[in-house]
């Protein structure tokens, strides 16, 4: 399977549409990381180039922007510097649905000029098809690099078809190999990502990346995001039993993903010797983004819960897994997968764990 042509979240904006099921609250990650890395020396260009990698098409996309753009925006009135031009690259792999980003550029300008005047811009938002494993830039033209939930792609599955039988991602039970392969395939392409945006990046520039991930290398794989995908896998064995779908069709299907541990970033950061890390910060985000851990009690069931988290895979995995095992198992599949993961929620201490894990990883292009 060729990942970059395959690989896509689900377009437009119906139940399963990664627009309606976006999972994370970019917002968090923005706030945590901008106040660090947009140092004001950004502020004294004539016009500043901003990229955001694997934006998707959903409210993320333009809020993303949108936060970068405010925050540079109040630290530029603060100093009281003369305004600034903003060119946006909004990139991700060829297939994404640009056009319900495009179509939805003209309030965003509307909304800038409304809330910042006159003064603001003029911004000029265009979009980039291309994988960000190779360059997508001239050579040092970016200011700042933004990422999030992006960089945990791989651009293969680095597995044969038989080595990681009846699982779809590191398991519990998966060889060492298994998890040599995978960890080497992440070395290899993280290591083509610094390079490439050591190139298109201004010496000085930033570059702020979310990405899934796991706490720490003793932190198994069988937590967390993975065992979300474990249970994707059991859904997938389940209708292998029921005769729906072919073992070795199962046996052959691996996520193209990893899911590092700061140790695992911090090396290969440090070994490239491109880029001063500035910070790392992991936290926790719900299964079910609708669950605010706030709240004094949980305002849904199992499973409701597990409908909501599904919906998120879905719409992020549903391009591979269609590809795959054919459009017509999909309803099918998602179906299981929700009783699935709702009996998994209902054991005890299970919503404690269900969590995605992630990484924030602030740079500064040396
Ligand atoms: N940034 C958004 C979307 C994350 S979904 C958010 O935080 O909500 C991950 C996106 O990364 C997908 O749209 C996928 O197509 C894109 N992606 C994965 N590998 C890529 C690559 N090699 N080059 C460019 N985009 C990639």
């Amino acid at each position: 399977m060729d990942v970059q042509e395959v690989l896509h979240m689900v377009g437009g904006e119906g139940e399963t549409s990664y627009a309606v099921n976006s999972i994370f609250q970019v917002s968090l990650s923005l706030s945590l990381s901008l106040s660090l890395s947009l140092s004001l020396s950004l502020c004294s260009f004539v016009c500043l180039c901003i990229a955001d990698l694997g934006c998707s098409s959903g409210p993320n996309t333009l809020l993303v922007i949108t936060e970068i753009i405010n925050a540079i925006e109040s630290a530029r009135s603060r100093l009281g510097n003369p305004s600034l031009e903003y060119q946006v690259a909004l990139n991700d792999l060829p297939g994404n649905d640009f056009n319900t980003i495009f179509k939805s550029l003209p309030a965003l300008y509307e909304k800038f000029k409304k809330e910042k005047g006159d003064q603001f811009g003029p911004c000029f938002i265009s979009g980039l098809p291309g994988s960000f494993l190779g360059r997508l830039f001239p050579s040092k033209s970016q200011h700042f690099v933004h990422s999030s939930y992006s960089v945990h792609w791989l651009s293969q599955v680095p597995l044969e078809p038989e080595d990681n039988k009846g699982h779809i991602y590191l398991a519990k039970t998966s060889s060492a190999s298994v998890y040599k392969a995978y960890l080497e395939q992440f070395q290899k392409d993280f290591s083509v990502f610094l390079r490439s945006r050591y190139e298109e990046l201004v010496p000085g520039g930033h570059m702020v990346l979310t990405i899934l991930g796991r706490k720490s290398v003793e932190d198994e794989f069988n937590r967390d995001f993975c065992s979300l995908l474990e249970l994707l896998a059991n859904s997938l064995n389940d209708l292998v039993s029921e005769g729906v779908i072919e073992e070795g069709k199962v046996d052959s299907f691996n996520m193209p993903i990893y899911t590092p541990c700061p140790e695992e970033v911090k090396k290969m950061i440090h070994k490239e010797g491109l880029f001063e890390l500035e910070k790392l910060e992991v936290f926790d985000v719900n299964w079910d983004p609708n669950d605010d851990e706030e709240e004094e009690f949980k305002l849904f069931d199992n499973f409701s819960s597990a409908k909501n988290g599904v919906r998120c895979v879905r719409s992020v995995t549903e391009s591979l897994l269609s590809h795959h095992f054919g459009d017509a198992i999909m309803d099918k599949l998602f179906q299981r997968y929700t009783k699935i993961v709702a009996d998994h929620l209902s054991k005890e201490n299970a919503r404690e764990k269900s969590k995605y894990v992630s990484l924030l990883i602030s740079m500064k292009r040396k």
